[in-house]
């Protein structure tokens, strides 16, 4: 993602790797939400395994850097099929352009992973797979690119870990999903913050069936990094606040309201999940780890050479891993969806 804006201000700040936008009303502290109790019957869902989840970023890691025109990121792009083949699900991948901020075009690939094709209610689940082109936000060797443990390959991972956990399980749950993994994220510019989501601004405008539509979609962005939270984010509270709440709901009875809080970041982030929401409709979450101690609000690592895997943390990959699978299984409950 990339940076912040203020609307009635027009002041620009660079941010992480996302585009906020203030609301202007509470000059970015958090917001505490004082909410009714929420209790959500849980229906049994598999456990997901935080471990394995790790390995992919591992294995992401190996490759090197994923970035648009490298072999790492040709490499990646087959990890991706195969692994999801390999599950059962039907892969395919959609070609397009990318033509990146500094005007060089590189052929881009959104990945795309079905899980019971004729189901008709589906749920769409996404992350980005390419990695940052350079270190903008690290005090040197900023014209290298990122390693991405965080930004990019723990999305992944744990999109991976769910067709997995899925695939493995005896009871299966009955609607359909659609895992897409969108490229050319993270290409943007460093100083306009133009040039983000791209993958997911082409598939939003050309998806992948005539009429696709899912029940809701969950982008997964950033959820490995320790020091991080998942704070409620505003455009998708604006889009799909009801489905957050529910998310979160099932988080806190989980265990984990220590990890997705229940406060509202204040700023809206400009990530994937912004296409998807405006231009594709699709009422889709973003589940985005926070740093609110550092003044950008992203993690200290983001679009550094810090974001590597000594900074993932496995129970974070846990909390988010293993509330996704519980929210599929709560879909799968046909009576019991959002
Ligand atoms: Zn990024």
């Amino acid at each position: 993602m990339s940076f912040f804006y203020f609307f009635e201000k027009i002041l620009f700040r660079i941010l992480l790797c996302a585009m906020l936008i203030s609301c202007g009303k509470n000059n970015g502290t958090l917001v505490e939400e004082n909410e009714l109790p929420t209790t959500i019957q849980l229906v049994k869902a598999p456990v997901f395994n935080e471990n394995s989840a790790y390995k992919f970023i591992e294995s992401q890691i190996q490759l090197g850097p994923r970035v648009l025109g490298t072999n790492g990121h040709m490499a990646c792009s087959h990890l991706i099929t195969d692994s999801l083949k390999s599950y059962g699900l039907e892969v395919s991948i959609q070609n397009f352009e990318a033509e990146v901020f500094t005007g060089e075009k590189f052929q881009a690939k959104n990945i795309i992973g079905v899980y019971n094709p004729q189901a008709k209610k589906r749920l769409l689940l996404s992350a980005h797979w390419d990695t940052r082109p350079f270190a903008d936000q690290d005090t040197e060797n900023k014209e290298t690119p990122i390693v991405g443990a965080n930004d990019g390959a723990s999305g992944v991972a744990v999109l991976l870990e769910l067709a997995k956990t899925i695939h493995m399980a005896e009871d299966k749950p009955e609607i359909g999903i659609d895992f897409i993994f969108f490229d050319a994220e993270d290409f943007g510019s460093p100083e306009t913050g133009e040039g983000y989501c791209l993958g997911s601004h082409y598939w939003s405008k050309n998806k992948h069936k005539a009429n696709y539509q899912a029940y809701f979609g969950v982008l997964l962005d950033m959820v490995g990094d320790g020091e991080s939270h998942f704070i409620k984010e505003p455009i998708s509270e604006k889009y799909a606040g009801k489905v957050l709440d529910k998310i979160w709901a099932i988080a806190a009875q989980l265990g984990y309201e220590d990890v997705f809080l229940k406060k509202s970041s204040g700023y809206e982030i400009f990530d994937d999940h912004y296409y998807l929401n405006t231009v594709a409709q699709i009422p889709t979450v973003d589940i985005i780890g926070f740093n609110p101690v550092n003044d950008n609000y992203f993690p200290k690592t983001w679009h550094t050479h810090h974001d590597d895997l000594d900074h993932i943390d496995k129970s974070r990959l846990k909390a988010v891993g293993q509330t996704m699978i519980q929210v599929i299984y709560q879909e799968g409950q046909k009576e019991k969806g959002i």
